[in-house]
């Protein structure tokens, strides 16, 4: 059985299809027959109503109307209607019930595909299920809206047009801007790359020409004080104006995709009472004029997606447009124009993601039942083991398909079927590897099913992955990470915290790791000390304003039931979902515990003032950043920092203006805008901290072919040392300043194992660690102690036990003195 129903929970637009017999139909409003729902909420007498109905409410009752929540999934947002207050999620989830009641058919689907942009992160992802849940499903999956759009162009009609290939799909809707960078081979689907822009789509053209056209207009016409933050506070004055003109900006600008001009009629009264009427015409070239900047913009991510993966325009295909913005004949040409690269307009933009949406459903298995109980398991079988091959999707009509079997297979059988009970092997004995031409239904997607049994005839319960072969339609391969996953840990050297990079930007879902991270510092059991592991969310190599926490667990000494010591292991393994549902444990091989959590969606806090702050440090950073370049001659690079920090300066003024009662989704663009504008000083002064742990790694490296000379290695040693450098060049390579620096560690590590054996050293350490000290350690008494039997080991030559009393001695200095040897931080470095 395969889920079949997909949705696209739009910003805009919604809409709900069912994919059928290798069809795809979308769901038509019972109330108007339209095939798209407004994402649109609204209250009125206790009564809740959704899209056109509540979307007529905008003008008369704007206060008691929620629109465009999709750009605020995720956050602490709420909506007042009435006397009841609606996060966006739940807001989603009244539309995707909305939606339920299209279908026709009288089915109540247990589960469904729900679209997102591609762009969307693990908290906004996490929000969209949970507004799925609310809305009676069991079971939602996730699909990005690119692969969504990709599946409708190429399953309709057009399959087989392309065995292989790359095209764009540039999705600019009411809310969002997406691009993604698709690939077609053998018959398989995949996303090679997206960028996105959250914060940019109709709505952003529909209240530029309220604010930059007809606000103007009417301050010429009549004597208004602060108009503009009388319109967008949602107490203000005109705010119910504000809202009306957003909807006639908004039906001027769709005119305007047909006709050359568009009027705007309404009247106000202004601040003393007088009567304005206003009229005014909005011509295309306005028009034009306001989508310019924003139409560059897109093609900057463009010329993003295409660099980084080192494409010309004329490598692609073409680029699909999805999309309801994407109906402007200036986009259009625009595109076509400056990329060079024909534009398609095969799908119909606003119905495209829900099509494809119902062909990926098509192919996607309900979610499997528990294995039925009445498989038993004989002891001797139980280790069998299986693995199979087949081809995920074929345009033949029958597929072939092969297993091999490892274990005691004496006795047994095999059978296969089809789900649908339109084919059956029936009994065959069951051989090492077995062989079979599975007939496919043209157009769908096939699941068999291959079971294996006992000489009673009693199924074994193996964990054979269902065989699912989609025959005539592309396949999808798999949804890539949209930013990278990142563990904080501390970086001991620096004495600060970095991010290790756990699952990378396009990746593709489902992933999991498991690796092993030291403890950097002793816990102790009852203490109130934590070891915390904190999930980032954002490039691993920048800085942590470019990037949001997504979760993290943390254990207390209080949890432990012995101490946690330096050094020791901790095992960490993440896991994320195709959904993104991501998954954390932590086992401590010393105390023998295991913590774990599933991350609930955490809403994300976008608070003015502190934005304004970390703009102005951003600028501060920036701003030295760029004289240190001028320092060293660099003058293209301080130019380009110069400029950054004028951007960074102009945000910080606009977060300044704004009035902390602001109920427009600014703060939200803001905060992004902002999370990518250090992204960028990230990528423009990466180079000097690469170039600077580069310098490290060489010291360090000379550092210990000093040690192979003057030292005692053993063999050991040498192979180990052998053994890095055969890694030496991969790892300078990455240019990642993480990666080199572990390596960097690796060798120091190594060198201080040579060193530590060696008598003289570990005298000299001795030495060096108290002169002078007397007075620091943290409990001196006992310090004493420690020194005076130092010195008597010294005088034995003892170097066993003053190896111990050493280690002793560096726990009892206080933390700020014990420099890289311990600093407070994370606790995992
Ligand atoms: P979303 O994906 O955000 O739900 P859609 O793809 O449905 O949005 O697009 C909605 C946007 O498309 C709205 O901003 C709407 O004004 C705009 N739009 C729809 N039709 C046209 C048109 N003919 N010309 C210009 N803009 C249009
Ligand atoms: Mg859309």
């Amino acid at each position: 059985m395969t889920i079949n129903f997909g949705i696209d929970l739009g910003t805009t637009n919604s809409a709900i299809a069912k994919f059928e017999k290798g069809e795809v139909i979308v769901f038509r409003n019972p109330i108007g027959q339209k095939q798209t729902l407004p994402s649109i909420v609204s209250l009125r007498k206790e009564r809740l109503l959704v899209g056109e109905k509540a979307r007529e409410y905008l003008l008369k009752a704007p206060q008691d109307v929620a629109a465009s929540f999709k750009r605020k999934m995720g956050t602490t947002e709420t909506y007042h209607l009435g006397e009841k207050i609606y996060t966006p999620t739940e807001l989603s989830a009244l539309v995707l019930k909305e939606l339920k009641n299209f279908i026709h058919t009288g089915e109540i689907p247990q589960s469904t595909i729900v679209t997102i942009p591609a762009s969307f992160d693990t908290i906004q992802s996490n929000a969209t299920k949970e507004a799925g849940k609310l809305a009676g499903f069991e079971e939602v999956v996730l699909l990005q809206e690119p692969i969504a759009a990709s599946l409708a162009y190429a399953n309709q009609g057009n399959q087989g047009e392309y065995e292989e290939g790359k095209w764009l799909v540039y999705d600019l809707g009411g809310g969002t801007f997406d691009v993604a960078l698709i690939q077609i081979q053998d018959g398989e689907m995949k996303v090679l790359d997206n960028q996105g822009d959250n914060f940019l789509g109709g709505h952003d053209f529909d209240r530029e020409i309220v604010e930059k056209i007809v606000i103007p207009y009417l301050e010429s016409q009549g004597t208004f004080a602060s108009l503009p933050e009388e319109m967008r506070a949602a107490t203000g004055k005109y705010n119910q104006l504000y809202h009306s003109l957003l909807i006639k900006a908004e039906q001027a600008k769709i005119e305007l995709s047909a006709s050359e001009s568009a009027e705007i009629e309404f009247d106000t009264v202004d601040d003393q009472g007088e009567q304005v009427e206003g009229f005014l015409t909005v011509t295309r070239e306005q028009l034009e004029a306001l989508l310019e900047p924003h139409l560059v913009h897109t093609l900057e991510l463009v010329g993003t997606i295409l660099d980084r993966n080192k494409l010309k325009p004329e490598a692609l295909k073409f680029v699909l447009l999805v999309g309801g913005s994407t109906y402007i004949p200036y986009i259009r040409t625009q595109i076509a124009e400056r990329l060079g690269i024909p534009v398609n307009t095969d799908v119909d933009p606003t119905t495209a993601v829900t099509v494809g949406a119902a062909y990926y459903a098509g192919t996607k298995s309900l979610r499997q039942a528990p294995p039925p109980s009445e498989a038993v398991d004989t002891s001797s079988q139980a280790a069998l083991q299986v693995r199979t091959a087949f081809q995920k999707a074929t345009k033949e009509d029958k597929e072939y398909f092969a297993a091999r079997f490892e274990g005691n297979i004496e006795g047994l059988t095999y059978r296969i079927t089809r789900q649908d009970g339109g084919y059956d092997s029936g009994a065959k004995v069951l051989t090492h590897k077995i062989s079979e031409y599975l007939p496919l239904v043209p157009n769908s997607y096939n699941e068999f099913t291959l079971k294996v049994y006992d000489t009673y005839n009693n199924p074994l319960s193996l964990s054979i992955p269902p065989i699912g072969i989609t025959q005539g339609k592309y396949a999808v391969v798999g949804q890539p990470l949209p930013q990278d996953i990142c563990l904080e840990i501390d970086d001991v050297e620096n004495q600060t915290t970095a991010l290790e990079v756990i699952f990378e930007k396009n990746d593709v879902l489902p992933l999991k790791r498991t690796l092993v991270k030291q403890m950097s510092r002793t816990i102790s059991k009852g203490s109130a000390d934590r070891l915390t592991l904190t999930i980032i969310e954002g490039p691993g190599t920048a800085l942590p304003a470019a990037s949001q926490q997504i979760g993290f667990i943390s254990v207390s000494g209080k949890d432990l039931n012995r101490d946690l010591v330096k050094g020791s292991d901790v095992e960490i393994t993440l896991q994320m979902s195709e959904s993104r549902d991501l998954s954390i444990s932590a086992y401590l091989l010393m105390t023998d515990q295991e913590f774990s959590d599933v991350f609930q969606p955490e809403a994300r806090r976008v608070n003015i003032l502190r934005l304004t702050d970390e703009l102005v440090a951003l600028a501060e950073k920036v701003r030295e950043e760029a004289q240190e370049a001028e320092i060293q001659d660099n003058y293209e690079g301080a130019q380009q920092l110069v400029d950054l920090e004028f951007e960074i300066l102009g945000l910080a003024d606009r977060t300044r203006k704004m009035s902390l009662e602001d109920s427009t989704d600014e703060k939200f663009q803001l905060e992004d805008r902002k999370r990518k504008l250090a992204q960028r000083v990230d990528e423009l002064t990466r180079d000097k901290y690469i170039i600077r742990v580069k310098n490290d790694y060489f010291e360090a490296k000379r550092d210990i072919e000093y040690v192979l000379e003057n030292f005692d290695p053993t063999e050991e040693d040498k192979v180990a040392l052998e053994q890095l450098m055969d890694q030496e060049k991969s790892v300078l390579a990455t240019n990642s300043s993480l990666k080199i620096q572990e390596f960097t560690d690796q060798l120091r590590r190594l060198n201080f194992r040579i060193r530590w054996r060696s008598s003289s050293y570990i005298r000299e350490f001795f030495m060096a660690l108290v002169y002078g000290r007397f007075g620091d350690f943290i409990r001196p008494n006992e310090a004493q102690q420690l020194i005076a039997k130092g010195y008597e080991a010294l005088e034995n030559k003892n170097d066993q036990q003053l190896r111990v009393i050493i280690n002793q001695l560096i726990e009892l200095l206080p933390p700020s003195q014990r420099g890289n040897i311990n600093f407070g931080g994370t606790g995992i470095a």
